[in-house]
């Protein structure tokens, strides 16, 4: 009657991966060559990514089996928790029952390990030497270092300069792994250092650290490959271990969610947790809300112009049709370091724009005010990422407790705060302000996306 904690064994961890693009209702847009503006040809990304992600990339099989190198690893983590959060149920005084997938479990504390884990190994059997990557707030950083760890492959970091002055300790715990850190923009790449010498002082952003890290990686005569932890659809494929895990668990719970939510910066959590419940709307009749939450500083989707822009700022990365807010706007400095992303998975735009998935803004203090009634009530302090997420969840709740509807909310806690308490101390303290809506620098940026013909 009042199981709080929802458990799968070993054996019901997920033998493959769900691919959302076997099921979308929109043909996914074309990729296109930065430099030509034409459609990308698998040589372009092969000089990027390994063969084995370019074609799972590309696939539109509904499922990919995980190799089982993977799953062992999944293992030491995977099946993770569903957990009823009574507590916080309780104090909102909600007839609501809220429900959230504990994803900050895994050994670096987020989601993202679940594609880090797969990224190396399919690196690692095709030969790469090393690999290089952007982290913003550091959490893929430090996934990508722990995978690099586990199948042996150097890892090269390019950290975010302002997060690697919040957060120290995130750049320790990658080095404990045994990567490498850089503060982004460096000057060991000509795109870091355009961006210093027009800016010295530039906090950096994830579209500059993403220039650098790919720039490393096409200048390395092959040796070396990069590794990007959201946005691209085999990275969401991956994540979609979540949803599959937390389908199995409100079974098990005897229920199943009205709304689903995930807070999303490039997408990856969410996509996670939602695709899955997204094939049940489609193909066994549920009608589930899919809500995914944005910070009003970085509003891609809910602001973005839906159209085809860089991934990155230095224009090396591929062109993609998105939300996006441009590829040069560099977002506040808010504290959700993994949600300051200009652009946003193609795959979920298109179902964005489709109508398929709902999604809203949230501001920065309201997070936190969130995040503190969670830790309060259930105890895990959550990312500031995840707190997004959170502060839905319980708006969610309490609108539920208005209309008197005992409604079933699931969300996805993408990762805990552990690495995160400056930001907690610097909102205890009263010193965490809300950014008004960045219009003007969104408007310039808009200008410089590329004109294209598709
Ligand atoms: C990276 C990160 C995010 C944002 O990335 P998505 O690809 O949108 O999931 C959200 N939460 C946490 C904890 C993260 O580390």
């Amino acid at each position: 009657m009042s199981q709080t904690r929802f458990i799968l064994n070993e054996s019901d961890l997920p033998k493959q991966w769900y691919n959302v693009n076997a099921d979308s209702p929109v043909p996914p847009a074309p990729v296109l060559n930065p430099q030509t503006l034409e459609p990308v040809t698998p040589d372009f990304l092969s000089v990027l990514f390994p063969m084995e992600l370019i074609m799972q990339e590309i696939s539109t099989d509904r499922y990919i089996d995980i190799p089982e190198e993977v799953r062992e690893i999944y293992k030491l983590w995977r099946p993770t928790p569903l957990i009823r959060a009574r507590r916080l149920e309780k104090a909102l005084g909600t007839p609501a029952h809220i429900y959230f997938k504990h994803e900050g479990v895994s050994p670096s504390g987020s989601h993202k390990p679940n594609t880090a884990i797969p990224q190396a190994y399919y690196n690692k059997v095709s030969g790469t030497q090393a690999l290089t990557t952007e982290t913003g707030a550091g959490q893929w950083g430090s996934a990508l270092s722990l995978a690099g760890n586990f199948f042996d492959i150097p890892v090269e970091v390019y950290m975010v300069k302002i997060s690697y002055q919040q957060k120290p300790y995130r750049r320790v715990l990658m080095e404990s792994y045994g990567a490498r850190v850089y503060a982004s923009p460096t000057d060991r790449t000509q795109s870091g250092r355009a961006v210093l010498e027009h800016d010295p002082e530039s906090p950096g952003s994830l579209g500059i650290a993403i220039s650098e890290a790919v720039e490393a990686a096409a200048t390395s005569g092959g040796a070396k490959k990069y590794s990007l932890g959201s946005v691209l659809n085999h990275v969401l494929t991956h994540q979609s271990v979540i949803g599959e895990e937390a389908l199995k668990q409100m079974d098990m719970a005897g229920e199943y969610p009205d709304v689903v939510i995930g807070c999303v910066g490039g997408g990856s959590n969410f996509a996670g947790i939602a695709y899955p419940f997204l094939r049940e709307n489609l193909h066994n009749g549920q009608n589930t809300r899919l809500l995914a939450v944005e910070p009003t500083a970085t509003p891609s989707l809910t602001k973005g112009e839906y159209t085809f822009d860089y991934g990155d700022t230095a224009r090396m990365a591929p062109i993609v049709k998105m939300h996006t807010l441009g590829h040069d706007f560099v977002p506040p400095p808010i504290h959700a370091g993994g949600l300051r992303y200009h652009g946003m998975a193609p795959s979920l735009c298109a179902l964005y724009d489709a109508g398929l998935i709902e999604a809203i803004a949230v501001p920065q203090l309201a997070t936190f005010e969130a995040a503190l009634t969670f830790a309060r009530t259930e105890g895990i302090i959550p990312a500031p990422e995840s707190a997004h997420a959170v502060r839905a969840a319980i708006d969610q709740a309490l609108d539920a407790r208005e209309k008197g509807e005992e409604r079933v909310i699931l969300f996805n806690l993408s990762g805990h705060g552990h690495f995160d308490l400056s930001a907690y101390q610097a909102y205890l303290s009263g010193q965490l302000q809300d950014y008004e809506y960045p219009e003007e620098a969104i408007k310039a940026a808009l200008q410089q996306i590329p004109q294209v013909a598709f």
